[in-house]
């Protein structure tokens, strides 16, 4: 079998391309402009970068982008009074902390300053609390992107066996949740699992979220399975720097049904789920209906 190639920068493109449509309805029909601040502490050139394409991408779709960049000695007082600032901010309808902060910082507690509603990459507590106990929450915008992903090629997922591969609260446990949510059977494997190979071979769904270059061998997927590749690794390869997913890409693909590329598969989605989340706060904030398609 050959595996269909689920084409992430296209998804993104077409999610971008809704949530721009509804803000323009928003902005007519309602006169409200969606805002998102990100807050970068410090001078990670990585959290630069995808500062960077956050603040342009929210521009590109129509909303208000807020940035807030500080210095990398920033005290936690400062930065807690420049998220409750934001918190009773009215044009500010998403929050996002760039992670990692300095190590002065306590990024449980930064987290848990935001206000919930606000709060577009889901990482705090209470919305933790929701959307494991299946209640309405903002949900982490790399397993949402994933879900929509296997939402579009699947329709739907019940019953099914899923694994996820890696349990951080990022990404593999929120993910679990996710496809539990969507009546999947679901296993989460990490680096203690006695025989992954095994595990992973039961799978109709591989999640693979685990920071490890190639370590998901094609042998390991079932015929037909339908993978995604969270992971990006930059390894060197014949003298170049290049990226890979956890998944050996070549061998996976002559078995799975379905593959996400690295890169191009879940990496584009991101930021398109981050827009998504962030149109989605600003229409509860607003008691307007929830975009349809772009919510868990
Ligand atoms: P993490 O380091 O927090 O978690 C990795 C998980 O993998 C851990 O739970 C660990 O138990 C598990 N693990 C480690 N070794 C293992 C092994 N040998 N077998 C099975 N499980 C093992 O990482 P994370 O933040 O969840 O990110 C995972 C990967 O996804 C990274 O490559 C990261 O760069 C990538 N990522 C991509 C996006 C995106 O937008 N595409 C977003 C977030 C993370």
């Amino acid at each position: 079998m050959v595996a269909q190639v689920i084409d992430g920068k296209a998804f993104a493109a077409k999610v971008r391309a809704q949530v721009a449509d509804q803000v323009a309805k928003l902005k007519e029909e309602n006169g409200i402009t969606p805002g998102l601040a990100v807050v970068l502490v410090g001078e990670d050139p990585a959290s630069q970068v995808y500062v960077r394409s956050k603040g342009k991408m929210t521009v590109e779709v129509g909303m208000n982008s807020y940035e807030h960049k500080l210095d990398v000695d920033t005290s936690e007082a400062d930065l807690l009074a420049l998220i409750e600032k934001l918190n009773n901010d009215p044009a500010v309808h998403g929050i996002l902390v760039q992670l990692p902060l300095p190590k002065h910082l306590n990024e449980d507690l930064v987290i848990n300053s935001i206000d919930p509603a606000k709060d577009v990459d889901g990482f705090h507590i209470s919305n933790v609390g929701l959307l494991g106990t299946g209640q309405k929450s903002m949900v982490p915008c790399t397993p949402l992107g994933c879900l929509m992903m296997l939402r579009d090629h699947h329709g739907s997922l019940s019953g099914m066996d899923a694994v996820v591969i890696g349990r951080s609260n990022i990404v593999g446990k929120p993910m679990a949740q996710l496809l539990l949510g969507d009546s999947c059977t679901v296993t989460i494997a990490h680096s203690r699992t006695k025989d992954l190979p095994d595990v992973v071979r039961r799978a109709d769904i591989v999640v693979a979220a685990v920071g490890r270059p190639e370590m998901v061998p094609g042998d390991w997927i079932k015929e037909g399975a339908t993978v995604i590749d969270v992971g990006i690794n930059r390894i060197e390869r014949d003298g170049k720097t290049k990226l890979v997913g956890d998944v050996d890409y070549a061998s996976a693909a002559e078995r799975a049904g379905a593959i996400t590329p690295v890169p191009g598969g879940v990496g584009p989605m991101t930021i398109a789920c981050l827009l998504a989340n962030t149109l989605t706060a600003c229409c509860r904030s607003n008691g307007l209906p929830e975009p349809e398609g772009l919510t868990a």
